[in-house]
């Protein structure tokens, strides 16, 4: 098993599969492009599954594959029915920007797919243009109300930021009740390349649950049934579900059990850390499992106790969340 100094057993891994992203959101990566990494620097499909295989072998059961946007990486399905079939994962999922979920939906499905998490900050056009400096907003809806007729577990995460969430409470709260997906808000983390972070753009998740009070109505709060760190709750007159991850006001850190896999093949065990281990380099110069289930052990073993996001001050992480994988 993983398990660190702390007692922390690591059994998530979040595994970016590129970089590169077909949205510019603001609270993620610049308006221009920037510079990608090298195609040759990024790990196979072939390269992944083995590290998968790996981890699996150490205790990791929940495996979510993200990016950059996972989706503009060529016929992903093909490494999602490899993920699906490394033996001893009890959840296989991804998170996606939404664009391109429609097009591949039914090919990610016949792969073993059943769990998608839809990144959505804004419900008009207007809005999802402001956040993600693209437009899209309606093949991402598209993609979702697809996504649940074929039979797929759908989750929304949404960033929270001054000037975009207040304004989007009401119709959050209507696709919830009409769908049944849970919304979670996620409290905007100092990660993004601009570097443009700064307290006051943050709604923390105690003010997001104020404007759902204020604007929507009463809720209450659902008894945690997993290691999510999402405190989730529903409406009390209504279906429907809103989730907030506190990770700066309330950071979580004493309790997280995940671990992260680069595009570019190194490991992190903590977003704002910095790369705790070259398993590409390994891989590429014939490392064994052996050797590779040592590097990861090394690398929980040496985690921290926490990222600090809770005073504020700490340093930031030196790569951005699209090039971590979120
Ligand atoms: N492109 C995919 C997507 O957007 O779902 C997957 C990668 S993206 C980096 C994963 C998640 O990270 C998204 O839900 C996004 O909102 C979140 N994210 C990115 N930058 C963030 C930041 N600075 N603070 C909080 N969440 C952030
Ligand atoms: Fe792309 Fe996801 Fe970052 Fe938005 S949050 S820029 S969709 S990687």
């Amino acid at each position: 098993m993983l398990i660190d100094r702390f007692g922390r057993v690591h059994t998530s891994l979040r595994i970016s599969v590129t970089d590169r992203c077909n949205l510019r959101c603001t609270y993620c990566m610049p308006a221009a492009t920037p510079d990608y990494q090298e195609r040759s620097e990024i790990l196979s499909f072939e390269e992944i599954e083995r590290f998968v295989q790996i981890a699996a072998g150490l205790g990791v059961d929940d495996v979510r594959v993200t990016g950059g946007e996972p989706l503009v990486r060529a016929e992903l399905w093909n490494l999602m029915e490899k993920i699906v079939a490394v033996k001893g994962l009890e959840k296989v999922s991804l998170t996606t920007n939404g664009i391109l979920l429609s097009d591949q939906l039914e090919r990610l499905f016949a792969a073993g797919l059943r769990s998608v998490n839809v990144s959505l900050d804004a419900l008009d056009e207007a809005s999802f243009r402001q956040a993600t400096r693209r437009p899209g907003l309606q093949k991402v809806l598209d993609g979702i109300d697809r996504a649940i007729s074929i039979g797929m577990s759908v989750k929304i995460n949404s960033i929270a930021m001054q000037g975009l969430t207040e304004f989007q409470i009401k119709a959050f709260a209507a696709l919830t009740k009409r769908t049944g997906i849970p919304v979670r808000f996620i409290e905007f983390m100092p990660l993004d390349s601009d570097a443009n972070w700064e307290e006051a753009k943050m709604l923390s998740g105690a003010k997001i649950l104020d404007l759902f009070r204020e604007q929507v109505g009463v809720l209450e709060k659902v008894e945690k049934q997993d290691s999510s760190p999402a405190t989730d709750y529903r409406f009390v007159d209504s279906a429907g579900c809103i989730g907030i991850v506190p990770s700066v006001s309330e950071p979580f850190c004493s309790t997280c059990n995940r671990l992260r896999l680069t595009a570019d093949g190194q490991l992190r065990s903590c977003l704002f850390g910095e790369d705790s281990g070259d398993v590409k380099s390994l891989m590429r110069s014939g490392a064994t499992d052996e050797v590779i289930a040592e590097k990861i052990k090394t690398a929980v073993l040496e985690k921290k106790a926490g990222h600090g996001t809770d005073d504020l001050s700490f340093r930031r992480p030196s790569r951005p969340m699209y090039s971590i994988g979120g």
